[in-house]
């Protein structure tokens, strides 16, 4: 009796194993979800200047790449490819045609699609000035001035994250503020690592910036101003301008926009490494030698998670 049961119910639970096996043999698979990377991690946003329009679009998991028209003349470039998908659907969305793309760095996140746009626009000039950037048809030098449509863009050596690493500074012909585009040297309330570069070369770059009009815009490679001003707040904790601007930017988190861009004269006020004359940000080092002081920034921020 006993035994009788006992194959009575093994063959009860083959069966059912045997049909559910059926049942999962004969499912469709189910549609896959896409991982969150995919989903951009900010909305595209168009910041209009007088003369020229910077359209902010978001890459991977927190770059963000820049289209510049001149409106004037409709004139359009690529700050960085990132991710030509993205690109070339805007292109084509919005009827423009690229003239040029600058490139900041050799990091894949920001140099990857040259390859892919030479082949598809051989038209476009890709300029760079880092030779293990591939497909570069302009090797941009420091100083160095390119008329795009009426917009001037001035090309910045800024080596210290990379040794060839550039940043754009963009004058519009119409008189209107003037746009810096940073990649990873500058970030709002922040700054790049100092991958292949000394804090002396910061230094140095740091000062050429302070030399630019203080209504500049500044529109770096990663949307990481929430963590920059948390950092920024542990060298400063009295600073207002820093708390009022993390508030800020985390409303605007709270809506997927973009931080970017701040002004520079806004950044003299809550970036730490453009204040390393203030005696606060010192005081956080324990020194008033400017290079020192940035070297002790970058190694504390490096730690800060
Ligand atoms: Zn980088």
């Amino acid at each position: 009796m006993c035994s009788l049961f006992g194959r009575g119910l093994a063959h009860y639970i083959y069966n059912n194993a045997l049909h559910a096996r059926r049942a999962w043999s004969n499912c469709k698979p189910a549609k896959p979800t896409p991982p969150a990377a995919t989903e951009p991690h900010s909305k595209i946003v168009d910041v209009c200047c007088e003369g020229m329009v910077v359209k902010i679009i978001p890459a991977r998991s927190n770059n963000y790449m820049y289209l510049i028209t001149d409106l004037p003349t409709g004139c359009t470039a690529a700050i960085d490819l990132s991710d030509n998908k993205i690109l070339f659907e805007i292109l084509k969305k919005e009827n423009l045609k690229l003239s040029f793309a600058f490139i900041t760095h050799h990091h894949e996140d920001h140099s990857g699609g040259t390859q892919e746009l030479a082949a598809a626009c051989p038209d476009v000039k890709i300029c760079a000035g880092d030779e293990r950037i591939k497909s570069v048809n302009h090797c941009v030098k420091d100083c160095e001035q390119l008329k795009l449509g009426e917009m001037t863009m001035n090309c910045m050596h800024t080596p210290c994250h990379t040794v060839g690493h550039y940043c754009y500074f963009v004058e519009c012909g119409a008189g209107g503020p003037p746009a810096l585009f940073t990649g990873d040297t500058l970030f709002q309330g922040g700054c790049g690592g100092f991958d292949e570069g000394t804090p002396d070369q910061m230094y140095a770059i740091v000062k050429r910036f302070l030399e630019l009009p203080k209504e500049t815009r500044i529109f770096g490679g990663h949307e990481n101003t929430i963590l920059n001003l948390r950092f920024a707040q542990c060298v400063e904790p009295e600073n207002s301008s820093i708390s009022a601007r993390l508030f800020w930017a985390q409303k605007q988190r709270e809506n997927k926009l973009p931080t970017p861009p701040s002004m520079l004269c806004e950044e003299r006020t809550f970036n730490p490494f453009l204040r390393v004359d203030h005696p606060d940000v010192q005081h956080y080092t324990g020194d008033t030698d400017p290079s020192y002081v940035l070297f002790c920034l970058r190694k504390q921020r490096d730690a800060f998670k």
